[in-house]
């Protein structure tokens, strides 16, 4: 069986996090960090106040510093590798900087990469990651419960994109287009990171058009587990979704490195604790039939036709160019006259990284523009 642990954690009260934290812990299990190196990765996805719910919560980070010092590990780094702004800017808007001085623990220069082999790799065989979180004995994924609008959600397996360096996410964008080949991708990730353990900060999840724009909703729970794909499966089925509707958790399935009949979740039930109105992405199953039915070129017409597209409000932008900057298909720019980016539709591969990383809340994705 693969343990899951659900425990209650019905506020950020430090005291509170660090004894939800320590249960959740015990309950799945976690590995025994004496004498050892831990790497712990959070999503700091930009730089937001933490009551937003873009980022992993301040505190859920210093219950986890502390619940691996004071089971002996040897040393402690804390490390994300943000899309497109500086590690050092959203560390301290998050408020992760400042718990990283105060516990004394280091921050990972996520800078330093190397490759990481995946032979089994359906899609990917290698990745440029970070070194500290390959070379760590323990990488620990720190993730924020939230929606995502080309995964429909997203939790510990794909945290773990944020130890492929900056903009390089770019790439794999644009490699991997269609959600399910980059939802391969990210199982891929997880076969190349080999994390050790993941420790969920669902207090107050993120609903609605996730990841960066979406509504903050409290949830108050910790997850955990050895198995960061078993722990995605159990939460995206808490807030509503079918798990084997998310990309990567298909995947991870059908390539049975997920076996669902297998989870064993404590200690609360998840069957009472779901939370059916959550404001979930919406499942389009129309672009698979499309897919299997028509020729390449015929499908992305047609699937540019369909899926939602980016729309910008230059009302609301704040002409940051953080849009323009992480743009794989180089769909963005700004022209005379506007203040928010124009974007080249013909270009746009429906990546959404632009909506994603928006500081204003000035890109709507829609059938229509504006
Ligand atoms: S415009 Fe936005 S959705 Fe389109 S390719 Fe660029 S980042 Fe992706
Ligand atoms: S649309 Fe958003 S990300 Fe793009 S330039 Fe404007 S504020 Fe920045």
């Amino acid at each position: 069986m693969i343990p899951v642990s659900l425990v209650a954690c019905p506020s950020y009260d430090p005291e509170t996090v660090g004894t939800a934290a320590a249960r959740a812990f015990d309950r799945a299990g976690g590995p025994d960090p004496a004498g050892r190196t831990v790497l712990l990765k959070p999503n700091l996805l930009n730089a937001s106040d933490p009551d937003k719910a873009v980022t992993t919560h301040p505190e859920v980070l210093r219950a986890a510093i502390r619940l691996f010092r004071a089971r002996g590990a040897a040393r402690i780094l804390v490390g994300e590798s943000p899309g497109w702004q500086s590690a050092a800017l959203v560390a301290g808007r998050t408020g992760t900087r400042a718990v990283a001085e105060e516990e004394g623990v280091e921050w990972a220069d996520f800078s330093d990469t190397i490759i990481a082999e995946v032979p089994d790799g359906r899609v990917v065989k290698r990745f440029e990651v970070a070194r500290a979180a390959l070379e760590a004995d323990l990488l620990v994924s720190l993730p924020k419960l939230k929606t995502h609008k080309l995964l429909f959600f997203t939790g510990a397996s794909k945290n773990l994109f944020g130890i492929v360096p900056g903009l390089a996410k770019s790439r794999y964008h644009l490699r991997f287009p269609e959600r399910r080949e980059f939802g391969a991708m990210i199982t891929d990730l997880v076969l190349a990171a080999k994390p050790a353990f993941a420790l969920m900060d669902a207090v107050t999840g993120m609903e609605g058009p996730g990841p960066g724009n979406g509504t903050p909703r409290h949830l108050g729970w910790l997850l955990a587990s050895r198995d960061c794909l078993a722990l995605d499966w159990v939460a995206a089925g808490l807030i509503g979704y079918d798990p084997g509707d998310v990309p990567y958790l298909a995947d991870a399935r059908d390539r049975g490195l997920l076996v669902p009949g297998d989870i064993e979740v404590g200690d609360l039930d998840p069957d009472r604790e779901r939370v059916p109105d959550f404001d979930r992405i919406r499942v389009p199953h129309d672009t698979d039939f499309f897919r299997a039915r028509l020729p390449g070129f015929i499908h992305r017409l047609a699937r540019n036709l369909t899926v939602d597209r980016p729309a910008f409000s230059d009302r609301r932008c704040v002409a940051c160019a953080g849009c323009v900057k992480i743009c794989p298909a180089r769909a963005l720019s700004f022209r005379e006259g506007k203040r928010a980016p124009v974007v080249d539709y013909a270009a746009c591969i429906r990546c959404y990284c632009c909506h994603e990383i928006c500081p204003a809340d000035a890109i709507k994705l829609v059938r229509r523009p504006w």
